[in-house]
């Protein structure tokens, strides 16, 4: 079985409580890795490393070209160990291998967008209203950054963190999901090997609780970034609070794909698949409710039902797989139960369900491609996240019905628009209670473009130009270029 130690200061170190919890293939049910379990001692480890390296200015205090340089070739290591990375995250959290590469693939061009800002981090001059006073605002890091990351994609969300960060001048401390640790400490490894300075990116294994409250709370760290679940964001952001600390938080999401009676169906309904039941549902920005015009409704059920039933589920590592298994038993548990609610509450259960399927006897936790209608807003299914390939379905008669439908809603990640008409489509997703918003696509992602929600969606953006800018805090320095002698303010005059 590999093993896998906590990645600190440019090593691979043991747990200092000497213990280690198993990490399981989601399809085999059987354990494939060895994780060092982290405690505090470890976590502080890692920060004083993280510290260390920031005040050494071995990061910092490079210029901005040559940290760039360090970056690239960090992003070009990536880049040839791509598919080492998508393997290991494959085996640990179960979703389809060809879905895991490509988001490896794009890692390095996430990393090379923020490495080519290194140089672009430009203070201002304003034009002070005081004669003879010069003023300069400057943008300089904070310090030590953490990093805590779920298990969906672990990669993808650690490097939107991670690059914008290391750009910026700080350092940082990563604590992956407790589920899906090995490719987050190989990443490390990489990093290191590629040039970075050690104690610049960390990695400290372990569950929440253990490792992620410490790493919260240790007073060295400046400033957090978090996705996960609602329960774990909240405990984070008050942690932060307490330390008067900026945090920023990804949440769930319960988002809406609208489909307009003048939409390309074809297209359309191929969104709406690739919105909820691509990566088995376990995504943030799963598109579970589908909101579709009552003239078209009938037609685009019937086609949804028949790719549903014609899904097939299997080995991650199979290309024909379409379905994966749920990464871990407590958010299959979850799935399950939500299911069953949902069947009490009257709503009616037209394709999928929960497959009965023993780990390791059949191969993982499945559900197969779900499928309500007769929902209405009250019912748990509507309201709460699945993060599993379960939709509802619900007709509308108008666009202001569409609006309603869409946003009545606690999250606001994202939402989908189907339409030929693109002024309806814009003018549709201007009225969006959603930080992204897609209009004839679904699930599409760009380093250009920032990703967050509102509403309890999270607060704060990754990805785009902002997202640098939530990694650096100003510094306003004024100049006084007179020679007057400044005034004594015990003199009265
Ligand atoms: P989770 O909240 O259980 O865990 C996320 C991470 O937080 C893990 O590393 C966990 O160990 C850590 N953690 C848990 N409690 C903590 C605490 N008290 N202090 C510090 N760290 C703590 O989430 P999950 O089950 O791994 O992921 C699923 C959730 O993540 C879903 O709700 C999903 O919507 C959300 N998600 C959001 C986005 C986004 O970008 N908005 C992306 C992916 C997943």
């Amino acid at each position: 079985m590999n093993k896998y130690g906590h990645f600190i200061h440019g090593n691979t170190v043991e747990p200092s409580g000497g213990e280690w919890f198993d990490s399981l293939d989601p399809y085999s049910g059987k354990a494939w890795a060895s994780i060092a379990r982290g405690n505090s001692k470890d976590v502080d480890a890692a920060v004083r490393s993280a510290h260390e390296a920031y005040y050494s200015l071995q990061w910092r205090g490079l210029t901005p070209s040559k940290r760039a340089a360090k970056l690239r070739a960090f992003a070009d290591a990536v880049a040839a160990r791509s598919e080492e990375l998508a393997q290991v995250e494959s085996r640990d959290n179960g979703k389809l291998l060809t879905e895991i590469r490509l988001q490896c693939n794009l890692l390095p061009e996430w990393i090379h967008y923020f490495a080519g800002m290194c140089d672009k981090i430009e203070g201002r001059i304003p034009p002070l209203e005081k004669p003879l006073q010069l003023g300069l605002v400057r943008y300089e890091p904070y310090g030590v950054c953490a990093g805590i990351t779920p298990w969906n994609s672990p990669l993808l969300l650690l490097v939107w963190k991670l690059a914008p960060a290391l750009a910026a001048g700080n350092t940082f401390v990563a604590k992956p999901s407790e589920y899906t640790s090995a490719s987050s400490l190989l990443l490390a490894e990489i990093a290191s090997e590629s040039g970075l300075p050690p104690g610049v990116f960390n990695v400290v294994t372990g569950f929440g609780p253990d490792v992620g409250e410490p790493l919260v709370n240790h007073p060295l760290v400046r400033r957090i970034a978090f996705t996960g679940g609602e329960p774990g964001g909240l405990r984070v952001a008050l942690a932060a609070a307490q330390k008067l600390i900026p945090c920023t938080l990804e949440l769930g999401g319960k988002s809406a794909n609208i489909i307009f009676a003048d939409a390309d169906l074809d297209a359309a309904v191929n969104g709406i698949v690739s919105g909820i039941f691509a990566a088995s549902g376990q995504t943030c920005m799963a598109g579970s409710r589908a909101l579709v015009h009552e003239s078209v409704y009938d037609e685009v059920l019937v086609r949804l039902v028949k790719i549903a039933n014609a899904a097939k589920l299997g080995d991650p590592r199979e290309p024909d797989t379409n379905i994966a298994p749920i990464a871990t038993e407590p958010q299959f548990r979850k799935i399950e139960e939500l299911i069953a609610s949902a069947l009490s509450e009257g709503a009616v259960l037209i394709a999928g369900g929960v497959e009965p399927s023993e780990p390791g006897a059949t191969g993982g936790f499945f559900v197969r491609p779900t499928i309500f209608t007769n929902v209405c807003k009250d019912m748990r299914i509507v309201r709460e996240e699945a993060f599993g390939p379960v939709l509802v379905m619900m007709p509308f008669k108008d666009e202001g019905h569409a609006i309603e439908l869409a946003n009545e809603t606690e999250y606001g990640l994202a939402a989908g628009i189907w339409t030929k008409d693109i002024a309806k489509g814009i003018r549709v997703s201007e009225s969006m209670e959603a930080g992204t918003v897609w209009i004839n696509t679904y699930r599409s992602t760009s380093y250009l473009m920032p990703f967050g929600g509102f509403k309890r969606s999270g607060i704060g953006r990754e990805n785009g130009a902002e997202a640098i800018k939530e990694y650096l805090q100003q510094k306003s320095i004024h100049i006084n270029m007179s020679d007057a002698l400044i005034v004594n303010p015990f003199i009265r005059r």
